[in-house]
């Protein structure tokens, strides 16, 4: 099947999945391929009405899908996991289409994205309390913990499909309904996993997927309703923080990803080759647009020249293409906003002295931006201090430790960071000093499923993944016994 045929079977007009059903709305919007920026699909466009009809749908389901025994929920989170492993060709080029990622990248992105269902299919039986006897009164202390309620998830464009399974597969483990509202560049894709969790037997109303141009409108509504006991949200700090404070008024229980300034050091030992190797990855997976993307390579003035030439030589070679080009590797960025910010950041880098030291191709059409990196870079320039989220490497080099850890930890982010060195013990010297939450050693990539993925300071609150991610959903209960 071609994508136009696909997304015409999804019938994203009526792309609002409420209780079961797609239904439409009095107005759509449109969806546009960024690799082309032609158009895609006209997809309903939901307002608070909709948003509501999400609640009352997810509300009516909650109290029978938290009671289903955990074994009945695991199976069905397992279904969902071969389910969307069998729909891999559609889901990646659903992918691939909206956000313009390679189909490498896209492809990546279905597997991890699966996997959280088949993690917190296995977890959702292991969601043991406690028992205990209460050190000074002998009473017996019971601790159990149970899902939340309705959980309102909010995500954004850069990972389609993982960054809305992230939150449904523990959600659903827990116990918790939700209702998704992804982001209005990429809904096709939350679209089809609705569709296909609806398909293996999740039960009406268990997940609702609300597409939406009035993000403000629809998350507002759901922040107001006091049936919803949850937000889980991921995106921008900047976005992060008003959504906090919506939530205050509540005392919502709030979880945060936010965004990142990931730092990638590479000391004097390190080994090169790999190094540039995992620096390909770190920073040019799905074009820069990560909130783990390295955005700040500090390497040891020992091999800076070395490092420098070699990942240039890379940088030229990349495949710069249409995701929809079986052999591209880096795709556009998502929006034309998008390229005139990370052009804006470029030359301003180079206007306080830094040098466009390797550039790599750039198509004629579409929202693209060369694959760049830049030398030289000013300390203090803002290329160093907000998130690039495109396709720039800015190489600082450093010999002193010091000062470049105290560069490092210079940003209110704290997300993701990467060391390289040649021996384990200078890598965890340097990761133990970096205040981020997550560290890459002589790796270039840190999502796993298996483990707490989020940041310190304002990258957010809480953790995605492992046995943390299903505690975002639950919430914490005990029994005192009276024991006489
Ligand atoms: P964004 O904050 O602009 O949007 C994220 C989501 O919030 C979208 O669904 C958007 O429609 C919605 N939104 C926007 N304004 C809103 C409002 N006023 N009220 C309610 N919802 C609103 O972010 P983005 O541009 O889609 O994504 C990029 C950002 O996400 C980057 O900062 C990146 O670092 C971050 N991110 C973080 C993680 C993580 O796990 N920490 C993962 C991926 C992306």
């Amino acid at each position: 099947m071609n994508i136009s045929d696909a997304i015409a079977a999804l019938d994203p007009k009526h792309g609002i999945h409420v209780d079961g059903r797609g239904t439409g709305a009095d107005r759509t919007f449109t969806v546009q391929d960024p690799a082309t920026t032609l158009d895609l699909a006209e997809v309903a466009d939901a307002g608070p009405a909709e948003a509501t009809a999400a609640v009352d749908a997810a509300a009516r389901a909650f109290p029978g899908w938290a009671a289903q025994t955990p074994r009945a929920r695991a199976e069905l989170l397992r279904r969902a996991f071969d389910a969307m492993i069998a729909e891999t060709d559609l889901l990646a080029g659903l992918i691939v289409a909206e956000n313009g990622k390679s189909q490498a990248d896209a492809r990546a992105e279905v597997a991890y994205a699966a996997e959280f269902f088949r993690w917190y299919g296995e977890e959702a039986v292991r969601s043991e309390g406690d028992y205990a006897v209460a050190p000074a009164s002998g009473t017996r202390t019971i601790v159990t913990h149970r899902p939340v309620g309705v959980a309102a998830l909010v995500t954004p464009w850069n990972f389609p499909a993982a960054m809305a399974t992230r939150k449904i597969a523990p959600a659903l483990a827990a116990g918790c309904t939700v209702v998704l509202k992804p982001a209005a560049e990429t809904p096709l894709t939350a679209i089809a996993i609705a569709r296909i969790l609806h398909d293996v037997g999740v039960p009406d109303g268990v997940v609702n997927v609300v597409p939406t141009t009035d993000a403000a409108g629809v998350v507002t509504t759901w922040l107001e309703d006091q049936r919803v006991r949850k937000i889980s949200f991921t995106g921008s700090t900047e976005v992060g923080r008003r959504l906090l404070r919506q939530a205050a008024d509540r005392v919502l229980n709030s979880s945060m990803e936010l965004g990142g300034n990931a730092a990638f050091v590479v000391t004097a030992d390190a080994d090169v080759e790999a190094a540039v190797a995992g620096a390909m990855v770190a920073k040019f997976r799905g074009g820069g647009q990560a909130c783990t993307a390295a955005n700040r390579l500090y390497v040891h003035a020992d091999v800076a020249d070395r490092f420098v030439g070699l990942l240039g030589a890379e940088v030229e070679a990349l495949r710069v293409g249409p995701g929809a080009d079986a052999d591209a590797q880096v795709g556009p960025l998502i929006s034309a906003r998008a390229v005139d910010g990370i052009r804006a950041l470029v030359e301003e880098a180079v206007a306080a002295g830094a040098t466009v030291a390797h550039r790599g191709a750039q198509p004629e059409q579409g929202w693209f931006y060369p694959p760049t990196v830049l030398t030289g870079v000013a300390p203090d320039s803002p290329i160093l201090r907000q998130e690039i989220f495109g396709p720039v490497a800015p190489v600082v080099v450093w010999d002193d430790e010091e000062s470049m850890l105290a560069q490092v930890n210079d940003t209110e982010f704290g997300l993701a960071s990467y060391v390289y060195a040649g021996r384990l013990q200078d890598a965890l010297r340097i990761a133990e000093r970096i205040d981020a939450g997550m560290i890459g050693i002589n790796r270039g990539i840190v999502s796993d499923p298996a483990a707490p993925f989020g940041g310190f300071k304002q990258s957010g609150l809480g953790r995605e993944g492992a046995r943390d991610g299903i505690r975002e959903f639950q919430e914490t209960q005990y029994f005192s016994v009276e024991w006489t």
